[in-house]
């Protein structure tokens, strides 16, 4: 950016933020609830909050847990038994945001209470005997854990048909199973963030400016000069700032080029849209209490385990069921352009995409069969899981950009993953990833903090704040020791949050 045709702001931030997504929203309120002094700052691109990908139908809304997912619990060892730390590691995660998010409403973060998140039922429907078996040992596994104590587990279709009708009606005589946790939820992470936002919006010291694109970040004098446009008057200003964090969400990859940073010459990103069969008639909304995951098929990757959900947004019930991925070059939903990919190209990520490309041909394969998909094969996967689904009932409504971050020293894996990237001296950090995604947002916060301003929590009163938002942030709920703090913990967040479950 040029000095002539901009002008720098005189004070410097404490904290800017980049977008105004779930991340930057649970970060922000976070940092501001553990220092009330900081002077903080989030700058977003639309003229609306968090209206990318944690809003509304651009993702599921689902609260993942490992409660349903069966890509938390990979594949059978040798010795037949189910591996589940990683089911484990996201159900604690899941823990804090639940606490934090009664901390919020208690302390007046979140607004009123309600609407933000609902009860509902996670099931794991599989429909063939090898998922069967496999069902079986992994529910096994599980129930073995405090966490997993209350699931239970079918293979009879009557009981099956009384969790889920759809799923049942109409299905031919084929061994099935299903597990099912009343305890899940439903989250509207879009009315979550800009609840959060809104209060920041009111605290001392803090702004959140809307309609201003982020176009650089360059590094001097121990600060970040952080440029912006206004998009509607054109006027450029450069902010200054002491701890930067990038929640662009799509957008960070080409912010994060920007820096000049080494560590992010290697970095790519692969965009992958999102897709849904939306269902309006409120008579079927009302037949189907529970979001039902299937299990991943061997074709696609993991964004693929395809859901028939109930969804609450705007007062509304609709089902929803997906996701269909997309082929597309954007970053970004709303503000992205056809040019994202090509322009985020460099010599150092190239190669790097290129022998993504070939080590993961399944994903190569399995996006250009979606992209060509009819709307009739698309009904075909519906009625694996809705055998009686009508096409006339269901419309295709497209969902948010997922950018997969691919790494160069690993050798063109793709990763589904969520990870946080720091620079080496901490004054910034960023978001790669998408999955499990807005639903570990406050662990990616905590995270964020302890990595980067680890200052904050050095003192006893910055410890005890921490742990007024989140009861158990330094206990590892995971211990058999610990089972009755979870039990407490989790009651009391799930009480003030209203999420009575729904019984079976
Ligand atoms: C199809 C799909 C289904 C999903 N389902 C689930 C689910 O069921 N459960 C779950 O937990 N997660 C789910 N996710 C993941 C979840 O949606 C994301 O992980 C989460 O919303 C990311 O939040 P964020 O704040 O990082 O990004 P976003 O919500 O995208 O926010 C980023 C913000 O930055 C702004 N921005 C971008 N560039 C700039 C710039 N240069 N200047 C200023 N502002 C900028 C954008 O406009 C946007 O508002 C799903 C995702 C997809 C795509």
């Amino acid at each position: 950016m040029t000095a002539a045709s901009s002008s720098a702001s005189r004070e410097t931030i404490d904290v800017l933020l980049v977008g105004s997504g779930i991340m930057s929203a649970s970060l922000a309120a976070m940092l501001k609830g553990l220092e009330p002094r900081l002077s903080i700052r989030v700058v977003e691109i639309t003229p609306e909050l968090s209206r990318e990908a944690s809003d509304g139908w651009n993702n599921a809304g689902t609260g993942h847990a490992g409660l349903c997912e069966i890509s938390y619990t990979p594949a059978r060892e040798a010795d037949g038994s189910v591996k589940i730390g990683r089911a484990l590691a996201i159900f604690e995660q899941f823990e804090h945001s639940k606490q934090f998010w009664a901390h919020a409403l208690t302390s007046g973060m979140a607004g009123e209470p309600g609407g933000f998140i609902h009860a509902v039922p996670h099931i794991c429907f599989v429909q063939s005997p090898a998922d069967v078996d496999f069902l079986q040992a992994r529910q096994a596994a599980l129930r073995e854990h405090h966490f997993f104590r209350s699931m239970q587990i079918t293979a009879d279709p009557a009981t099956i048909q009384a969790w889920a009708p759809l799923v049942m009606e109409g299905r031919g005589p084929v061994p099935v199973a299903a597990t099912r946790v009343d305890g899940g939820t439903e989250v509207n992470f879009g009315l979550l963030a800009r609840r959060l936002l809104g209060w920041l919006r009111s605290q001392e010291g803090c702004d959140v400016a809307t309609g201003c694109r982020v176009t650089d970040l360059r590094q001097e004098a121990g600060e970040w000069r952080v440029a912006v446009t206004h998009l509607a008057s054109g006027e450029r200003l450069v902010h200054r700032a002491r701890f930067v964090f990038v929640g662009a969400g799509g957008g960070s990859l080409p912010l994060l080029q920007s820096t000049g940073l080494p560590e992010v010459a290697g970095l790519g990103g692969f965009p992958i849209g999102g897709q849904w069969l939306v269902c309006d008639d409120p008579a079927l909304a009302a037949r189907h209490e529970a979001k039902v995951y299937g299990p991943v098929p061997p074709s696609s990757p993991s964004l693929g385990a395809p859901h028939l959900d109930i969804r609450r947004l705007d007062g509304r019930r609709q089902l929803l069921f997906g996701p269909f991925g997309s082929w597309t070059t954007r970053f970004l939903k709303q503000t992205g352009r056809w040019t994202d990919l090509p322009r985020s190209l460099r010599p150092g990520n190239l190669t790097t995409l290129l022998r993504a490309a070939v080590h993961n041909r399944p994903l190569v394969q399995y996006l250009v069969e979606q992209a060509l998909q009819s709307m009739e094969s698309r009904m075909g996967a519906l009625r694996q899981f809705y055998p009686l689904a009508r096409t006339a009932d269901w419309r295709l409504v497209e969902a948010g950009i997922r950018v997969q971050t691919i790494k160069k020293a690993d050798r063109g894996a793709v990763y589904f993953g969520t990870e946080v990237f720091s620079a080496p001296d901490k004054s910034l950090a960023a978001l790669l990833g998408a999955s499990p995604g807005a639903s570990v947002a406050v662990n990616i916060a905590y995270e964020t903090i302890k990595t980067c301003l680890p200052h904050l929590l050095a003192t006893a009163e910055g410890r005890a704040r921490m742990q007024r938002m989140i009861p158990t942030y330094d206990e590892d709920l995971k211990l058999p020791v610990n089972a009755g703090l979870f039990d407490r913990t989790s009651r009391a967040a799930e009480e003030t949050l209203g999420l009575a479950p729904v019984p079976s």
